[in-house]
């Protein structure tokens, strides 16, 4: 196997050399096969001694060179001028079986020159977290960093409690964040800022190159993936938690499962982080922190754009002001799938889904479940949304008038999950996993990994938490 260092020899400015922790006692607790097939790696291999060895970054090609990644970024609105990969490694760059290159890297790896107070690792639970998250994610056809392992390393680590340790192997298609060009333009070194854009252009958005305006051009494409990224997390009810400016790709893949979280009640309000307390990061803000986290990114390329700072800041309000519209047009047409209309039927669609909106304010019902609901309710079967919605009398109205635009219900089971990562299921999963028992965890992989089919008996993963499992908090750094 190869593991690229090109990361680590083209940007020393943002690098560290650091090895990965010994662990005292590893154990692999998941292997995602497929994605390991997608990698071109033998799962059989990974499993072994050597394969373990690769795994926690103890063993690795000759040639490798794992760094820690230094970046900057805005969190919760205030500036770090240095955060970097407190607990994180970038092994080095792999080619997928297409021929692509993903980041391989590993995350709980041991302290670090960046971890500050943090001490560098993590444990099992938010850990296989992420894998489940990550993972449905990726079936949901959202763009996201993978997991490609979770090893338990044998370590105590001390939070509240003393937990086991782990680690998660995770695979992107980069590492480059907003946080990594701000870190970059603080150096004020033009000649770094500009190869680095031009890493980002050559790695993510090689059309870009024959632009008029290359660096602008790639602004442009960051704009229009996080907007459709964004527009996804919306459609599906994600809540990310942490919308850092570090935790921001260029990619525009979904990265850092720390807090993050799916909705049960519709609810714009909804914030699960124990630390978000303003309410930043909140459900229903996250096109707006998004659009905030861009404009971060505008003013660190700024001096690329144009020589004077006048034409520069233009260009990128002109750029900034395509994220509102790109995002609504993406929101509306997933929700037009979602309510089973036509492409046809794009205007009409739009109002009552507005509608259907305005209600589901009043009356949070458990959003998830809604859509397999009304896809029974569009093949004759309104009972299970009628008692969902018992009682409102503007749901009825509207229900009336959505049948009549005839949605195709077979179609709406294609866009919408019935199985997600449910707060409370994640919960039973993550504290048997800890206790030893791995099964809930394949269980719970297995249906949200394929979140459209129907499943024999598994009636319990596609309902909402009961009453009693009440406000669900979610920590970061854990
Ligand atoms: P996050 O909120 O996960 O994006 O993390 C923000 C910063 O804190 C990053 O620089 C992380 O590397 C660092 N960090 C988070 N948890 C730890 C930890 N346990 N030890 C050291 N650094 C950490
Ligand atoms: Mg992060
Ligand atoms: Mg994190």
């Amino acid at each position: 196997m190869r593991l690229g260092s090109r990361f680590a020899s083209d940007f020393p400015e943002l690098s560290i050399s650091w090895q990965a922790d010994v662990p005292p006692n590893p154990q692999l607790l998941v292997l995602n096969e497929s994605l390991a097939d997608e990698l071109g790696l033998d799962p059989a291999q990974l499993r072994s001694p050597a394969g373990i060895g690769l795994l926690t970054g103890t063993l690795l090609p000759a040639d490798a060179v794992p760094v820690a990644q230094c970046y900057a970024g805005h969190q919760f609105g205030g500036y770090s001028p240095r955060l970097g990969d407190g607990r994180a490694l970038l092994l080095g760059e792999l080619s997928d079986a297409a021929g692509d290159t993903r980041d391989l890297h590993l995350k709980g790896s041991g302290p670090t020159p960046f971890s500050r107070g943090g001490d560098g690792f993590a444990v099992v639970g938010p850990m296989l977290r992420e894998f489940i998250v990550s993972e449905a994610m990726h079936a949901l056809g959202i763009p996201t960093t993978r997991s490609l392992a979770v090893v338990q390393t044998g370590r105590t680590v001390y939070r509240e409690d003393p937990e086991k340790g782990a680690l998660l192997v995770r695979v992107a298609s980069s590492h480059l964040r907003v946080g990594s060009f701000q870190y970059a333009r603080a150096t004020n070194d033009l000649d770094l800022l500009k190869r680095l854009a031009d890493h980002a252009i050559a790695r993510h958005y090689p059309n870009a190159a024959s632009a008029e305006n290359p660096y602008l051009e790639l602004f442009n494409q960051v704009i229009s993936v996080q907007a459709t990224l964004i527009a996804q997390w919306m459609l599906v009810g994600f809540v990310h938690g942490v919308m850092n400016t570090d935790n921001m790709t260029i990619s525009g893949e979904s990265i850092d499962y720390g807090p993050c979280a799916f909705i049960d009640d519709f609810n714009p309000a909804a914030v699960f982080s124990s630390i978000d307390h303003g309410g930043r990061y909140k459900f229903g803000n996250q096109p707006v922190v998004a659009e905030w986290n861009l404009a971060r990114f505008a003013e660190s390329l700024l001096p690329l754009f144009a020589d004077s700072q006048d034409a520069a800041v233009e260009h990128a309000q002109d750029a900034l002001g395509k994220f509102t519209p790109q995002y609504s047009a993406a929101w509306s047409a997933g929700m037009r799938k979602k309510l089973g209309l036509a492409e046809a039927d794009a205007s009409s669609a739009a109002d009552i889904a507005t509608e259907l909106f305005e209600i589901l304010k009043v009356e949070r019902a458990d959003y998830t479940s809604l859509f397999r609901n009304l896809a029974d309710a569009a093949r004759g079967n309104t009972v299970p949304v009628t008692v969902q919605l018992a009682g409102s009398e503007a749901f009825a109205d509207w229900l009336t008038r959505w049948r009549a635009l005839d949605p195709d219900a077979a179609a709406m089971n294609r866009v919408n999950p019935l199985y997600i990562p449910r707060n409370h299921i994640v919960e039973e999963a993550l504290a048997a996993a800890t206790a030893g028992d791995m099964h809930p965890v394949s269980e719970l992989l297995e249906l949200v990994t394929a979140p459209y089919a129907k499943q024999p008996g598994k009636d319990r993963f596609a309902q909402a938490a009961p009453d009693n499992f009440g406000p669900y908090r979610t920590f970061c750094g854990t």
